[in-house]
């Protein structure tokens, strides 16, 4: 996606002010923040996807807000989820990469549990430790899976034999609306496991987009030119690094057990298909293309179920007369690349992987159809979770409220550029450290065990494919944004000890317990 080239900001004469609409607590908003795993923005019709269709999440857009340039701090799922309950950086929330949440710190949920709220975490936690804050949790065990999932509580275990995650998650949400107590203002996270790897849809779903074609991006076929080593030794490309479980290829028969595992993980090179009544063996281009489509089709089938979800939520509030005053979020832990360089995942600082789909319906207070540029982050997530709520922000946050955004009042003081970092490496995917800085028209990008950079011209280069860094005439652009990169490095109290930490990863405390049984 482009950035945002314009900015269409809708007075909000008749709506509330802030002051009136947090003076009395009875108004509180209730909160449902839906986050999915690696949904990207592209792939959402409100923000003009050219792949798929999701009437519910536009839905969203049409009667909320819409943020077109809101950004994953370190762009992968953890780490985001991290960020997202405490508000802080990872290198202070310590959670880099795969590693363990310290459920004890301050989190948004257990600031609005004490501040009255009823809390609910439902579906993919992923932090390696329990949820704490929450009033009711049910969660999937680290990933999780599609078919036949497990959840876990504090007290038990259970098997959804013969069902889908994503169903499993609504009911389990639809269930906490339903029963909870009524006096007070609600708080749940609904974490859909869709649409990340390795993209099991259902039968149905799957049938939508099976005889569909989809469109490759513009940078599909990306060479890397001009681009550093990083972006050439990675290993999330689609031409070469998806599995035969990745492309759902039947296994060779009698093939069981650890062979079959092995198997699962091979990336093939050759492909036999059926055409027509004929097998047909694919290679090298067609190959490619092919592997592409297998890709888009199972993860845009999984994105359905979610969309189908978030109507079935809907549909809740306005039948049970809660849609005014409930805070809707829709959004991703980070984005995705949608074959766009080539590539099937995110990490990367570049554009596609960074930017959140970030909905937003609150009726009493949004005004429908508002549309922002305003660079949001997701450390600003819970700050705005406490404002909505009528509750200050811890004094350790380092984001900002968005409510002001949201309403159409972007403060003077808004920020202009951002702090990234991403440290898994050696790591999945092998892709290279990285931190940067991302200006509303630019991009600096340092990989810093490789000592290499990147700078891109947004405005002039959105798809990010021709590195300016060392070429002539970029000397007064580049001291300028590494001067804006150090001031945001400062300002994010980012120290460099955690830069090259290898953190133990996480095991989830009540699921590893309850298995040992
Ligand atoms: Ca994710």
């Amino acid at each position: 996606m482009k950035p945002a080239a314009t900015v269409a900001l809708i007075a909000l004469s008749l709506l509330p002010t802030s002051a009136s609409t947090q003076s009395s607590r009875a108004a509180r908003p209730n909160i449902i923040y839906i986050m999915t795993d690696d949904h990207a923005a592209h792939a959402i019709g409100a923000y003009g996807s050219k792949v798929n269709k999701t009437p519910n999440m536009d839905r969203l857009a049409r009667e909320g807000a819409l943020l077109t340039s809101v950004f994953a701090t370190n762009s992968i799922c953890t780490p985001s989820r991290a960020a997202i309950l405490t508000g802080q950086y990872s290198h202070l929330n310590g959670v880099t990469m795969f590693n363990r949440f310290d459920g004890n710190r301050m989190t948004v949920a257990r600031l609005l549990q004490s501040g009255g709220y009823f809390t609910g975490m439902i579906g993919k936690w992923h932090l390696g430790s329990d949820p704490q804050g929450f009033d009711y949790w049910n969660i999937l065990p680290g990933q999780g899976v599609y078919f036949n999932p497990v959840f876990y509580t504090a007290m038990a275990e259970t098997t959804y034999t013969g069902r889908y995650v994503t169903d499993v998650i609504t009911d389990l949400a639809l269930d906490f609306l339903k029963n909870r107590p009524k006096g007070k203002p609600f708080f749940l996270m609904m974490h859909h496991k869709a649409p990340h790897r390795p993209w099991d849809p259902t039968d149905e779903h799957a049938a939508h987009f099976a005889t569909q074609r989809i469109p490759e991006p513009v940078t599909f076929w990306d060479n890397y030119e001009t681009r550093t080593d990083a972006l050439h030794e990675n290993q999330q490309r689609v031409a070469r690094d998806m599995t035969n479980r990745d492309l759902k290829l039947p296994p060779p028969e009698g093939l069981a057990g650890q062979a079959l595992a092995r198997w699962r993980l091979l990336k093939p090179d050759t492909v036999t298909i059926e055409r027509d009544g004929k097998p047909v063996t694919l290679t090298g281009e067609a190959l490619v293309r092919w592997k592409y489509q297998r890709y888009m089709q199972d993860y845009l089938a999984t994105v359905q179920s979610v969309d189908e979800s978030v109507g079935q939520v809907l549909a809740y509030l306005d039948k049970a007369g809660l849609a005014s005053n409930t805070m809707v979020i829709y959004t991703s832990d980070q984005g995705f690349f949608l074959g766009d360089h080539g590539l099937f995942d995110k990490r990367f600082m570049y554009e596609e992987s960074i930017r959140m789909p970030f909905l937003v319906r609150w009726p009493a207070a949004i005004k429908p159809g508002t549309r922002s540029g305003a660079m949001g982050l997701n450390i600003d997530f819970a700050p705005t979770f406490l404002e909505a709520a009528g509750l200050p922000a811890s004094a350790d946050m380092q984001g900002r409220s968005l409510v002001s955004v949201l309403r159409g009042k972007v403060p003077a003081t808004w920020r202009t550029s951002m702090y990234y970092r991403y440290y898994h490496d050696p790591g999945d995917h092998n892709t290279r450290a990285h931190y940067g800085v991302r200006t509303m028209t630019h991009k600096l990008i340092y990989f810093w065990k490789k000592d290499q950079w990147e700078l891109f011209d947004l405005v002039n280069d959105p798809y990010e494919l021709h590195n300016l860094y060392g070429q002539p005439g970029q000397e007064v652009l580049t001291a300028t944004l590494k001067a804006e990169l150090a001031r945001r490095k400062r300002e994010a109290r980012d120290d460099d000890q955690l830069a090259d930490a290898q953190l133990p990863n996480g095991v989830d405390g009540t699921a590893a317990r309850l298995r040992g049984k």
